[in-house]
């Protein structure tokens, strides 16, 4: 990909939102070269100093939050409030960062009959992110906030279908952090470069595979957040209550389904099946509602491409349900009536495979035992959640999915938390992002160890140069 990339509305493709310059392998290099040259600059700045560029950066995008936010709306399809919603989520991520760094990045140092040892968290240097388009901001804050604030430099390249609005955050930083633009070309450009020291990658399988051989072969650390296809399990008490399938139903269908830990599989009791169908279509009526991004009262935008409307329209059955209000021309827009899929077989694509789309397979179950292989089936373990009125027995179940988070009695956004480590078991990645866990990724641990026996005045041991230390 070399030239400008330019990027259309999925919402009326024949608007074009704006574009982008594509960068060469050796743009990456010179981007690269110029990060490795800032970040010796930015490690030694004292935290506070860095904490402080942070915390201006919070406010600046805070400020221009409106703006942002429709322009990530008209670049991604997604609803405004979304949008509004991601970029401030992001802003309160990155505020946690400057709050959490401090304890989370300080040296930490022992003096006693034993010796004395001091532990320093040290940046890695350059790091690569490597971001998708479905949540494009708050998937790079995840790595950008983090990244600085431990001391090193970072160099995002997000994907090709939603480049603008992260370009102009990046723009809103007084730090070393620069935007590269293309596709795969330019992702392996980065991932490959000799000179960047950890690869932070979210994305599917395909890329995912690719980011990490490529990083694999530099032997250069990665943190990997891949795609899921998470099951959502009611219980034999969980009510089918209005606010819990208004929760349930825009857990399947924000972002018009293309979220990695939106409900995709959807299991109840099989005695209660048609109660539950019938509880989901009333709250999809209240809640769902199918049209431009822009408008007021629209819940659910167009998909991302041409290519996701047909592979969405493809996994849709004629005997689907089709859900909520739909107030959207699919032929100037890459819209999709979203649909629930009643009892489709069990090995179907829709629900082993990750549809990422606006359709949703929900299956009667008859026992819990069955439930949970069906669950825990396949290479994917990223999200998961438990529906029940005793949340003691939710837990107990929960403890048994093959899942990296299980959320109870809710999915998705509403159960994400700042405090709660994220990531997935299983072919759905490794490392965490949030949370202290979220922070560590960025730094490594370097020693300095004085051991008693030879600290100046102390009497060396007997037992010889080679013998092992007391403690
Ligand atoms: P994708 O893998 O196609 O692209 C992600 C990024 O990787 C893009 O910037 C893309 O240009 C780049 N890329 C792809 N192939 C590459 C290669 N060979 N070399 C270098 N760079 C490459 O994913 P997508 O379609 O943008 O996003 C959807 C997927 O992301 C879904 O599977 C979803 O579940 C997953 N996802 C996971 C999380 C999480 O936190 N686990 C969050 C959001 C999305």
């Amino acid at each position: 990909m070399s030239g400008f990339i330019e990027r259309e509305n999925p919402a009326l493709f024949s608007e074009i939102v704006g574009s982008v310059a594509a960068a060469s392998p050796e743009a990456v290099d010179k981007v690269v070269r110029w990060a490795d040259a800032e970040q010796r600059i930015w490690a030694t700045r004292p935290l506070p100093d860095r904490l402080v560029a942070l915390t201006r950066a919070s406010a600046a995008i805070e400020n221009a939050i409106e703006d942002l936010a429709e322009l990530l709306a008209r670049e991604s399809g997604k609803v405004l409030g979304d949008c509004r919603g991601e970029i401030g989520f992001a802003v309160r991520y990155l505020r946690w960062v400057v709050e959490h760094a401090t304890m989370a990045y300080a040296d930490r140092e022992v003096d006693d009959e034993l010796g004395r040892i001091v532990e320093q968290r040290r940046p890695f240097g350059v790091v690569a992110a490597i971001t998708p388009w479905n949540a494009p901001i708050i998937l790079s804050m995840l790595k950008i906030a983090p990244a600085l604030a431990a001391g090193n430099a970072i160099v995002v390249k997000p994907s090709p279908l939603a480049p603008l609005t992260i370009d102009r955050i990046a723009g809103l930083f007084d730090a070393p952090i620069r935007v590269v633009h293309g596709g795969t070309e330019t992702g392996a450009a980065l991932v490959g470069h000799e000179l960047v020291r950890k690869v932070a990658f979210t994305g599917g399988a395909a890329g995912g595979r690719a980011v990490a051989a490529l990083a694999g072969d530099r032997l250069t650390p990665t943190v990997m957040e891949l795609g899921g296809n998470d099951p959502a399990v009611f219980l034999d008490d969980a009510p089918f209550a209005g606010d819990a399938m208004d929760r349930l139903v825009m857990a399947s269908f924000a972002t018009s389904g293309q979220v990695c830990m939106a409900a995709k599989r959807l299991y109840v009791p099989l005695a209660r099946l048609d109660e539950f169908v019938s509880a989901y279509r009333s709250a999809a009526g209240r809640v769902l509602k199918t049209g431009h991004p822009l408008s007021a009262g629209v819940t659910m935008g167009p998909v991302i491409s041409a290519a996701a409307q047909r592979a969405a329209r493809a996994l849709i059955p004629p005997d689907a349900v089709l859900l909520g209000a739909f107030d959207a021309d699919p032929s100037t827009g890459y819209f999709v009536h979203p649909a629930l899929v009643v009892a489709p077989d069990p090995s179907s694509p829709v629900v082993v495979e990750e549809q990422f789309a606006p359709v949703v397979p929900v299956l009667g179950y008859e026992s819990e035992e069955q439930v949970l292989t069906w669950a825990n089936a396949g290479d994917l373990g990223l999200g998961a959640s438990v529906w029940s009125a005793d949340e003691e027995r939710a837990f107990a179940f929960a403890r048994r999915f093959e899942a990296g988070f299980t959320f109870v009695n809710t999915h998705n956004r509403t159960g994400m938390s700042l405090r709660a480590p994220f990531g997935g078991v299983k072919r759905s990645g490794w490392g965490r992002e949030y949370a202290g866990e979220g922070l560590a990724e960025y730094v490594q641990t370097c020693v300095i160890h004085a051991p008693a026996a030879f600290r100046p005045g102390a009497v060396a041991p007997s037992g010889g140069p080679s013998a092992y230390p007391p403690g």
